[in-house]
């Protein structure tokens, strides 16, 4: 999928991050070269982050919001020249530009949402890989300073958005981003991210965004995934 940027005028260099994006998003690659984006399979059951996320909230949150941002997309590209475009090259071209904020808004939270969901596992392994463990003590100390530094971002966010563990160059850092917006038109590689959008959280915890922070580092962090993002 990376090759879907040059192919399109090759308007922005083509990040490492997009391997990554087509990772997460590998679902959608057949369908989209017909112009629709098609909503990808959930990596678990609907069940299978209880109790820390009920299976209602994640109904809602995938069948309702995430397909919504989906079906959003297509009704705003289909049978225009962005159709051709991967999620991944919309992101890029839309970013910054007002008159595509509607596309940008619902192209990044079709793909946030896609690499939200690979983030959380309902079997996480009780060590960190040692590969992303290295970096995690280069930059942060340890896990700990790492979660917390982590938590804090997502407790912060004021109002709706993300919160992200990303490589900046060669070191790791978290950071928060409004809304829909992600580090991709940063050129930041996205290794984790945190749904701080009221609907991830609200049927579970209601205003305690910090219980849901906190009981999603605890115990759902795919850190195979995140590891699996240091490319
Ligand atoms: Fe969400």
């Amino acid at each position: 999928m990376t090759s879907t940027l040059s192919g399109h005028g090759g308007r922005h260099s083509a990040p490492h991050n997009l391997l990554i994006s087509s990772q997460a998003n590998r679902g959608s690659a057949d369908d989209h070269a017909a112009g629709v984006h098609v909503l990808p399979p959930l990596p678990y059951s609907l069940n299978a982050l209880e109790p820390i996320i009920s299976a209602k909230t994640l109904s809602f949150h995938y069948e309702k919001h995430h397909k919504g941002y989906v079906d959003k997309l297509n009704s705003l590209t289909v049978g225009t020249p962005l159709a051709d475009l991967t999620l991944e090259a919309l992101i890029l071209h839309t970013a910054g530009k007002p008159e595509h904020l509607e596309i940008f808004n619902n192209a990044a939270q079709a793909w946030n949402h896609t690499f939200y969901w690979h983030c959380l596992s309902p079997q996480v392994a009780a060590d960190v890989p040692a590969t992303l463990h290295r970096k995690i003590k280069e930059s942060f100390g340890d896990v700990g300073s790492l979660k917390k530094e982590f938590a804090q971002a997502a407790i912060e966010q004021f109002g709706s958005g993300w919160a992200w563990l990303v490589l900046d160059d060669s070191r790791l850092r978290v950071m928060k981003t409004a809304n829909g917006d992600d580090p991709l038109p940063k050129h930041l590689r996205p290794l984790l991210t945190l749904d701080v959008w009221e609907h991830a959280y609200y049927l579970d915890y209601q205003n305690r965004r910090s219980d849901y922070v906190h009981a999603v580092l605890d115990k759902l962090i795919n850190w195979e995934f995140a590891a699996s993002n240091l490319g």
